[in-house]
């Protein structure tokens, strides 16, 4: 069976050209960047040459990035670094409804040792308003966090409206840039952030390894304690292969974005505009205008999305929910809640994302597959009816 992948926000191929650029780093340069002999000097050449081509990507300074596991590493160590660095009696944070786990669970961490904080809702679009923000400022408020695009729906957040706020009020500002970063150009003093969470994965690199721009003058406390590597923000010997990986993605991205965004957009609106004509009752979720490229969250009334899912997986196509299995039962997922879709809505709603590997083949593919499986679902529903079903006596 031909195996279409849909599921590119959840995680990407890794890149070839990524692979040629990591082997050496897992064979013969094995060294430790901290040696200073010649094996290591030769890992700690590669990380800083990484350090430059991420910091180029993103526009900042090569001293302003600190390498570290991961999306969810960065976003901890964002949050926690400044409230921890923050005078007890500025410790206020304010954040969004429609944040990925790796903020939210941080927020609510947080939370439980004392710290207020404000979650800002969205109307439907998913779209944060910046005047929420505003309004949400006291003075306590020592951080915002406001993700750069929501993982599953794809919504683009207004960061350069919001870090104007911030900077007037002299508060940091930090953004979870790991679902905007290979998809839209990320620019660090166009955004205006001091803070900024990334991931190698999601960009064609390999998982396990991120970093975080911590723009000059930004005060905050480390998470671990050990080493002095990444000039004491992050101790711990260097994933030397991973950083040279996400180095090498991140090379590609800068060659690359605007064609892929432009491909990967156009397949993504014909694979939208094929399955909404061919099925009945679908709709999008969120804002259709102001979104990543390679995002679509569609809702079929009366279909349950994981047996969806795993439907469509039978028939070779990934893709997924936005729902989280916590102890057996499926909750809906906090985003399309926060965005007023009803639970049932939310349980019917499934995420494609789309990326640089896929074709119009797999569109064309998983549009003959779509209509079926979700005929198929609701055949089997008690409560679908299929419009002019009664009137037919059915
Ligand atoms: N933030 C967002 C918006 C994400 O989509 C993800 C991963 O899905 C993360 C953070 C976590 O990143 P990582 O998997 O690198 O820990």
């Amino acid at each position: 069976m031909t195996r279409i992948y849909l599921d590119n926000n959840a995680t990407t191929q890794v890149a070839p050209e990524v692979v040629e650029a990591m082997m050496p780093y897992l064979t013969a340069n094995f060294g430790n960047a901290s040696s200073i002999h010649w094996f290591g000097q030769q890992a700690r050449n590669a990380v800083e040459k990484a350090r430059e081509q991420v910091a180029k990507l993103i526009h900042a300074r090569p001293g302003e990035v600190i390498f570290t596991s991961g999306g969810t590493e960065s976003d901890n160590a964002s949050i926690f670094g400044v409230i921890l660095a923050a005078r007890a009696a500025t410790r206020h944070v304010i954040t969004s409804a429609i944040e990925h786990h790796a903020v939210l669970n941080t927020a609510q961490a947080a939370e439980k040792l004392g710290v207020s904080v404000t979650y800002v809702r969205t109307g439907p679009g998913g779209v944060v308003d910046p005047d929420d923000v505003k309004r949400a400022i006291r003075p306590d408020t020592v951080l915002i966090s406001i993700m750069h695009a929501n993982n599953e729906i794809g919504a683009i957040q207004p960061i350069e409206e919001i870090s104007r706020i911030a900077l007037e009020h002299d508060i940091f500002f930090h953004t979870d840039a790991v679902q905007s970063i290979g998809k839209i150009p990320v620019d660090v003093e166009k955004l205006g952030v001091d803070l900024l969470s990334l991931s190698a994965h999601k960009l064609y690199g390999p998982k396990g390894v991120g970093a975080m721009y911590i723009r000059r003058g930004t005060i905050l406390k480390p998470l671990f304690y050990g080493g002095h590597h990444e000039r004491d923000h992050r101790p711990g010997t260097e994933n030397v292969p991973g950083i040279v990986g996400l180095a090498k993605a991140a090379e590609l991205s800068l060659a690359h974005l605007g064609e892929d965004a432009e491909r990967v957009r156009e397949l993504r609106d014909r694979l939208e505009q094929g399955i909404l004509e061919r099925v009945p009752r679908a709709s999008v979720n969120g804002d259709a205008s102001r979104r990543l490229p390679n995002t679509s969250n569609l809702c079929f009334d009366h279909v349950e999305g994981e047996g969806f899912v795993i439907a469509m997986d039978l028939r070779g196509v990934a893709c997924s929910t936005g729902a989280a299995c916590s102890s057996g039962t499926v909750e809906p997922s906090h985003v399309l809640s926060a965005i007023g879709r009803t639970a049932d809505q939310a349980r019917s709603s499934i995420r494609l994302s789309l990326g640089r590997y896929n074709t119009s083949e797999d569109v064309e593919a998983a549009l003959e597959i779509f209509p079926d499986v979700v005929e198929r679902l609701r055949s089997i529903s008690p409560h679908y009816k299929p419009v002019g079903a009664r009137a037919q006596g059915r």
